[in-house]
């Protein structure tokens, strides 16, 4: 008890935002386990932040409502004033935690209701009264919700009791929830709703709504009294009067943003007026500070009996998860930190302890009462139920008895009747016995004589075969007899023909050789004839041989003749030709002779040329010299100038060296949004951050903002580092750079804009153009990377050739810290569309891409976010119809890269990188790269595993909707 409660409630993501947020990542994190709230500062730094409860987006009304104001509810039945406030930026959620009704869906209803809903269920009715007003604050003046007629009423302050009143409004009695509810509605009717661009449903005024109870106090309390008093004091009850307010304000946008013109400037400077007076109470109460300004503002005053002092209060903080709103989060915040610094002295009673135990102890008895009522009801109900069964079973036993009697007498019967037929049967028995003696001593006589045939028949058969043996053996023997004799009958027969047949043959052998004989001696004659032939022949031949061989032997001799002749007329041709090859060696030599001259010539003419050069820049030479001497001159006069200057200032002196030594301490750290190691024995770091905020803002103030960019271009490489640090700080610090006011932030945003208009981006430009220095490179493009978070100096950047040097310092470098900023930068850059193939002309795309050789996480994952801001801003541009064609991402092979780095272990740039391919998918031109680089397999994945859901849906409706895909997936598939 005692602190102001502060939770803080995140909106989830709607579909403004996931429409528009290029960048993607939120600019917060929360750890509800923790009770805690990160909040991203820009691409690499964050600061964390506790609340008393942290509820994510997926948070219930109901645990919104016990957490936050069920407390404050019960303390004021118990007659304590209660505030519950939500503050934060439109579109947040400020109505729908506290003033949703739920009409359609209970779970849905906010603080208010459920507030009234307890109220009324923990009050009697008939001796305690609950009324509400409900009023808006708009532009100082108060109207009545209730009767809108009334406007402008005034606040009555008790000068004693310090109680605040307001009579001219009007007071509801509610009876019971659902008039409430109405009373609510009728209220939110009457409401003005200014619409401003942000959201239509928006409001700029505050809305309170104020529950006064009056409970009748518990009789004991008039023991205490005396005697005297105690007839008149019977008379009149005691009454305990409390008050709940439950307080919606107004957005905490900067009004610039809303859009505001005209009659609304005025408007804007009246709603600023009573936040402001807010924050600087909270300010004043969270410091302890004696003197609280609460009479500045009508809200102020309100609240004055309601808000810290005497009070419980819980405010809720609501914001939203865009980053396009960083700059409103981030006051929120710090709006809610100070809040929680508030203590409230509120004094419990003893009774009041004394009360809670009681009321505990009856709800147990209350509990245990009912235990033993069920446990004694459930006893009743089994004990009827086991009799019933009892009784049940007992029919049923009597029933089988019956049934058992009935047929045990059947059976007797049927045992009689049996006996009888049994007899019956044995009578019949006896007598078929007596016949089957007689018939067995017939059987015994016949087989004796069947026996005796028997033998007759055995001595007859034997005789009989003995007879048939014989027989048949002298039967064979005849047989065989007769066999032989005809075998030597057919012998003799074939002899006499083979006789006949041997005669005939002789015949005719002997005409056979008469014949021969005959034609011999004619094969004879015809043979000397022939032999006579062919030797006249072959003398006739032989003579033409002869005839032959001397011709040969004739022309054998011409030929030789011919080769004498031959040889003779080759010897006089050989010396003609020695002397033409002569000739021509000597032309050569000829024309070797006058080319080397002709050089010669030429060599002569350019030795004079090169002389004449060299007398030309000799004397140029002497010229630069001479203004060498000029310029040493003048730099001399202009430092003895400066040393007159500083003689003349001694004092201005002392504080300019403060400020240098200052700033070499401070920039010592090693990050670039300076969370140096400055201060460590004062204190937390925050403090430390902090300190060197204010000193820088400091710094800024007096030594001018114009000077710090002058060191910028000092010879001294010291100087112009730390000089750079303080410029990265202040673009960095944008808007938190007062800690003061969450108002007075509006005013304090000048920092980024003043760093370009006085030359600070032309000097960061201009080092990484033309310094060798390492730690100059790195913070330098540090800075560049912060200011080219603001869509106005992107485009400042790009027009002064901000990608190309971003280009060139990336390829000049491997410190993995510098690639990281220059990465930075060019991500940032990626998410303006207007400036994308300015971007890819200058290299920009193609030296992101490059920057992967380094193989830090941390640039892999800048440039991922780059792609993502480049595809995504891409796709929107094509949906809104102002460009068209393939990627501008495709000819840098930036498709190939993200296909190589979607494996990377970082859960961030995974989704970068996914989110990255879903876009560049939506566009139909760059469905061929797709298919041919593999990238469509890598989105079915996605559109299967990725961890996000938005991004599966996304995949999927690309994969659905390009019919390229569609039918390429279907060949895959067969
Ligand atoms: P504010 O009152 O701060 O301007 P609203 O309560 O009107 O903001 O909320 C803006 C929109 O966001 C409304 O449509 C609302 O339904 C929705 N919204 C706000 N907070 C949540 C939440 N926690 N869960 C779901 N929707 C929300
Ligand atoms: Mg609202």
């Amino acid at each position: 008890p005692g602190r102001v409660r502060v939770a803080v409630r995140l909106r989830p993501r709607n579909a403004e935002d996931l429409l528009s947020d290029a960048d993607f990542a939120d600019c917060v994190e929360l750890q509800p386990e923790l009770k805690r709230l990160k909040l991203r500062k820009n691409n690499w730094s964050s600061e964390s932040y506790k609340f008393d409860e942290v509820f994510t987006g997926t948070a219930s009304q109901k645990r919104v409502y016990e957490v936050v104001a069920k407390p404050v509810v019960e303390s004021v039945l118990s007659g304590y004033n209660g505030t519950v406030m939500a503050y934060g930026q439109t579109g947040t959620g400020k109505t729908f935690t506290l003033g949703r009704l739920g009409k359609d869906d209970a779970s849905e209803r906010g603080i208010m209701v459920r507030a009234l809903e307890d109220i009324v269920a923990n009050v009697s009715l008939a001796s305690d009264t609950v009324e509400i007003s409900y009023l808006q604050l708009y532009m100082e003046s108060i109207q009545d919700l209730l009767a809108p007629e009334k406007t402008n009423i005034t606040i009555n302050e008790d000068p004693k009791t310090g109680e605040v009143s307001l009579p001219a409004a009007v007071t509801v009695k509610v009876q019971d929830l659902d008039h409430f509810v109405e009373l609510l509605q009728t209220g939110e009717g009457n409401r003005h709703a200014a619409n401003t661009k942000l959201n239509t449903e928006s409001s700029r005024s505050h809305a309170i709504l104020m529950v006064y109870i009056r409970r009748s106090v518990p009789e004991k309390v008039e023991d205490d009294i005396n005697s005297q008093d105690r007839i008149t004091k019977s008379k009149l009850p005691m009454v305990r009067k409390s008050k709940l307010l439950i307080v919606d304000l107004a957005g905490s946008e900067r009004l610039d943003k809303s859009g505001s013109e005209g009659l609304l400037l005025e408007e804007a400077k009246f709603i600023n007026l009573s936040l402001t007076s807010l924050g600087k109470c909270i300010n004043a109460l969270a410091e302890n500070s004696p003197h609280i300004p609460t009479r500045d503002s009508k809200l102020t005053r309100l609240l004055r009996d309601s808000f810290g002092g005497s009070a419980r209060t819980s405010l809720i903080i609501t914001i939203g998860p865009s980053s396009r709103h960083r700059a409103e989060t981030t006051s929120t915040i710090m709006f809610g930190q100070r809040a929680m610094k508030i203590v409230n002295v509120v004094k419990l009673k003893e009774e009041f302890d004394y009360e809670s135990l009681c009321r505990k102890l009856e709800t147990q008895v209350d509990h245990l009462t009912a235990e033993i009522d069920r446990q004694q009801k459930l006893r009743e109900s089994e004990k009827y139920d086991l009799e019933k069964r009892l009784r049940d079973c007992h029919d049923s036993f009597n029933e089988t008895r019956k049934n058992l009697v009935t047929r045990s007498e059947l059976l007797e019967q049927k045992n009689t009747r049996l006996e009888l037929d049994i007899e019956e049967a044995l009578a019949e028995l006896n007598c078929q016995k007596d016949q089957n003696s007689l018939l067995e001593d017939k059987i015994a006589d016949l087989e004796m004589s069947l026996k005796q045939n028997k033998q007759n028949q055995l001595e007859n058969s034997t005789y009989q075969k003995v007879l048939a043996d014989t027989t048949q053996m002298y039967e064979k023997k005849i047989a065989e007899l007769m066999k032989q004799l005809e075998v030597e009958r057919a012998k003799s027969e074939s002899a006499e023909e083979q006789l006949d047949a041997m005669k005939k043959l002789s015949d005719e052998h002997k005409k056979l050789i008469q014949h021969h004989e005959m034609e011999n001696s004619k094969y004879q004659m015809a043979l000397a004839d022939t032999t006579q032939m062919y030797e006249m022949k072959i003398t006739e031949l032989t003579k033409q041989l002869e005839d032959g061989h001397t011709r040969f032997e004739g022309a054998q001799e011409q030929l030789d003749l011919a080769n004498m002749l031959l040889a003779d007329y080759q010897n006089s041709t050989q010396g003609q030709d020695e002397t033409s090859e002569l000739r021509f060696k000597l032309e050569e030599m000829y024309r070797l002779h006058e080319s080397t001259v002709n050089e010669l010539q030429s060599l002569k003419a350019e030795f004079k040329d090169q002389i004449q050069e060299k007398e030309a820049i000799s004397e140029k030479l002497y010229a630069v010299q001479e203004k060498l001497s000029a310029e040493e001159k003048r730099r001399k006069a202009i430092e003895h100038e400066l040393v007159n200057l500083k003689k003349g200032a001694p004092e201005g002196d002392k504080h300019f060296e403060d400020k240098k030594s200052y700033m070499k301490e401070n920039i010592r750290g090693t990050s670039v949004l300076g969370t140096s190691a400055i201060l460590n024995k004062s204190g937390t770091l925050r403090v430390t951050q902090s300190a060197q905020r204010a000193t820088i803002a400091k710094i800024c103030e007096e030594v001018g903002l114009q000077k710090i960019i002058q060191l910028l271009t000092s010879e001294d490489s010291d100087v112009q580092i730390h000089a750079v640090k303080v410029i990265a700080n202040l673009a960095a610090e944008v808007k938190i750079i007062s800690a003061e006011l969450i108002m007075v932030l509006y005013t304090a945003d000048g920092n980024q804009e003043s760093i370009v208009e006085e030359g600070g981006l032309d000097a960061l430009l201009t080092m990484l153009r033309s310094s060798q220095n390492a730690t100059i490179l790195r913070v330098a493009s540090g800075a560049i990377a912060n200011l080219a978070m603001n869509e106005m100096n992107q485009g400042l950047i790009m027009s002064r050739g901000g990608a190309k040097l971003l280009a060139k310092t990336a390829s000049g470098t491997d410190d993995p810290q510098t690639l990281r900023m220059v990465a930075g930068a060019l991500a940032n850059l990626c998410g303006n569309e207007k400036l994308h193939t300015m971007l890819k002309e200058d290299g920009g795309i193609k030296a992101m891409l490059g920057m992967v050789r380094s193989g830090n996480s941390d640039v892999v994952a800048q440039v991922a976010r780059g792609l993502a801001n480049f595809a995504k801003c891409e796709s929107r541009a094509m949906v809104q119809g102002h460009r068209k064609g393939r990627s501008l991402l495709m000819e840098d092979h930036a498709l190939e890269w993200l296909i190589d780095n979607c494996n990377t272990t970082s859960a961030s740039t995974r989704r970068h990188i996914e989110l990255a391919l879903s876009h560049l998918a939506q566009n139909e031109d760059n469905a061929r790269d797709f298919i041919s680089s593999g990238a469509l397999q890598e989105l079915q994945r996605i559109s299967n595993e990725s961890s996000r859901e938005d991004i599966r849906n996304l995949a999927k409706k690309m994969l659905k909707s390009n019919p390229v895909f569609q039918g390429e997936m279907r060949l895959g598939q067969q």
